[in-house]
């Protein structure tokens, strides 16, 4: 596991990552053996009324300066594993500039682009579902990923394109490349074209409330057939304990696929370890 980066991570610094600090998920995380791992907490500069009215605090910008001073200092501590600094950004059509504008005044190790929103809607709480079939939802949320993705630009990683299928209970639990083809094909060509990670979020397939959905190895096979070769691998965790979860399967899922590294970035600069 030492050429393995946890790439998504919450602690602290994240309005929902109370539950670890930077402190104990590096810890956790070099106890494992990974060779690193980086914080990406969340900062979402647009979020629906509804969503603001059940938390206020789900707006909250990452305080930059103070999360990155807590990574030197921890990284100070624990010399045996890397410390990179990270941002989750929410991207959503109305606030694109502003999270350009954030990206490009601050320096990070690695950026990740996600969709928790969708128009006026927050799937976390459901309302996005409501009046949809799965197959309309679910495309409808890889649609947006694709669009939103190519406005940011200036990101390394897509965030879990299948953070969808967590929050509602479709009996359809999974994303099927054959299913969406069109649209995972155009987010491939992007991602291949301009070096970018393609993520497997391991929480994805955690059980949400008896519901477990599973990675498509069609989804890797497609990308890798295509020419795609940065894979990054993210827990997303918001807890010390969640840090590396389930890494060594879905290493041996994607090596048995034919790709040979694993990615992550340095000051934004692609770094490919051999899995
Ligand atoms: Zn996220």
């Amino acid at each position: 596991m030492k050429n393995i980066f946890d790439n998504h991570n919450h602690c602290e610094f994240s309005f929902d990552g109370k539950r670890t600090s930077i402190e104990k998920s590096s810890r956790a995380a070099a106890k494992m053996g990974l060779g690193g791992l980086c914080f990406t907490d969340h900062n979402d500069i647009y979020a629906p009324e509804y969503t603001i009215s059940h938390n206020i605090h789900a707006t909250d910008l990452l305080d930059i300066e103070a999360q990155q001073k807590e990574i030197d200092r921890v990284q100070e501590l624990l010399p045996e594993i890397k410390i990179l600094k990270g941002i989750e950004i929410g991207m959503h059509p109305n606030c694109r500039e502003e999270a350009r504008q954030l990206i490009k005044t601050n320096s990070f190790d690695q950026v990740i682009g996600s969709i928790h929103y969708v128009g006026d809607t927050d799937p976390y709480f459901g309302g996005y579902y409501e009046d949809k079939d799965w197959k309309t939802a679910y495309g409808g949320y890889l649609e947006t990923l694709c669009t939103e993705m190519k406005h940011l630009e200036d990101f390394d990683i897509m965030g879990h394109y299948d953070y969808i299928v967590r929050y509602w209970d479709y009996e359809q639990t999974d994303i099927l490349y054959k299913d969406f083809s069109d649209i995972f094909d155009e987010m491939f060509r992007y991602l291949i074209h301009n070096g970018k990670a393609l993520e497997i979020n391991t929480k994805s397939y955690q059980n949400f409330n008896g519901r477990q959905s599973h990675l498509d190895t069609n989804v890797l096979a497609r990308y890798r057939e295509m020419g795609g070769e940065i894979i990054s691998f993210g827990s997303d965790s918001h807890d010390d304990f969640h840090v590396g979860l389930d890494f060594a399967k879905y290493a041996a899922i994607v090596k048995s696929l034919g790709f040979r590294w694993c990615a992550h970035y340095e000051k934004r600069k692609l770094v490919q370890l051999p899995l």
